[in-house]
């Protein structure tokens, strides 16, 4: 018997921040296969029979490679088990949700995307951010802020961030990333006083939030020791 995989998002950090339909996955799983993002208490959701398989990235420190991930889920699968994977906020999100799709694919398991609610939008919601505004923000951007000032990699356009007023950034992994980033988007012009903030653990009972011009938001998260996972903002909705 083939068994089938649901990947999941557990949403931003808040419990009650899964859907309905991940929350199902979760109590039908055989297998749980979850994340560090992934909120603990979303496993008292599982059957007391699930074997429930931590694969956890914190920073650098990764239990299992991405490969080995990979190859887990496929062979959980393949013993006929109904698998869940629980992934941190939308699976598709800078989750490498995208990669473990295809994995299935290539191995010919049924597998389905159960969406989850992305930290970039929740997190800001929490810290009272509405990431869009009538008229004041009418774009969204969306980035790795990690990959997007690595040399050599894929860059993001800073400069046509940097000249859009009507516009938010939204930075996920960008904490080690954030005095590069305000570098560059001030280096092509943006105005130093547009407002910002960072949020560590959003939607969470440990969420904590710095808001500063751009100019100052780095001094200032340094100043609180904010550590991952957090996320800034930067546009006129802060
Ligand atoms: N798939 C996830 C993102 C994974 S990348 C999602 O859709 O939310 C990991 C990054 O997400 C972290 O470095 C951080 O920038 C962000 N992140 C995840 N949960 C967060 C939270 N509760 N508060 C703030 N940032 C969070």
């Amino acid at each position: 018997m083939q068994g089938i995989v649901y990947l999941v998002g557990a949403g931003p950090g808040d419990p009650g921040l899964i859907t309905v339909k991940g929350q199902a996955c979760i109590e039908q799983a055989e297998v749980v296969i979850y994340d560090y993002l992934a909120s603990a208490h979303l496993l008292k959701h599982a059957s007391p029979d699930a074997e429930l398989i931590y694969v956890g990235k914190k920073g650098g420190d990764h239990t299992l490679s991405q490969e080995g991930i990979n190859a887990l889920i496929v062979a959980k699968a393949r013993e006929g088990k109904v698998v869940t994977r629980l992934k941190g906020g939308d699976p598709f999100i800078f989750g490498r949700g995208g990669e473990e799709a295809q994995a299935l694919i290539e191995a010919g398991l049924p597998f389905e995307i159960v969406p989850g609610v992305t930290s970039a939008i929740a997190a800001p919601a929490y810290a009272g951010i509405p990431v869009t505004h009538r008229k004041e923000v009418v774009r969204l951007t969306m980035v790795t802020a990690h990959e997007s000032v690595k040399k050599g990699g894929p860059q993001a356009r800073w400069d046509l961030l940097a000249s859009d007023r009507h516009a938010m950034i939204l930075g996920y992994m960008g904490v080690a990333a954030l005095p590069r980033v305000v570098e560059n988007l001030l280096s092509y012009g943006m105005d130093p006083e547009t407002p910002a903030a960072m949020i560590e653990r959003g939607t969470t009972s440990r969420q904590s939030v710095v808001r500063a011009t751009v100019s100052d938001l780095a001094g200032e998260v340094k100043k609180a020791d904010i550590k991952p996972p957090a996320l800034f903002a930067i546009g006129p909705a802060v």
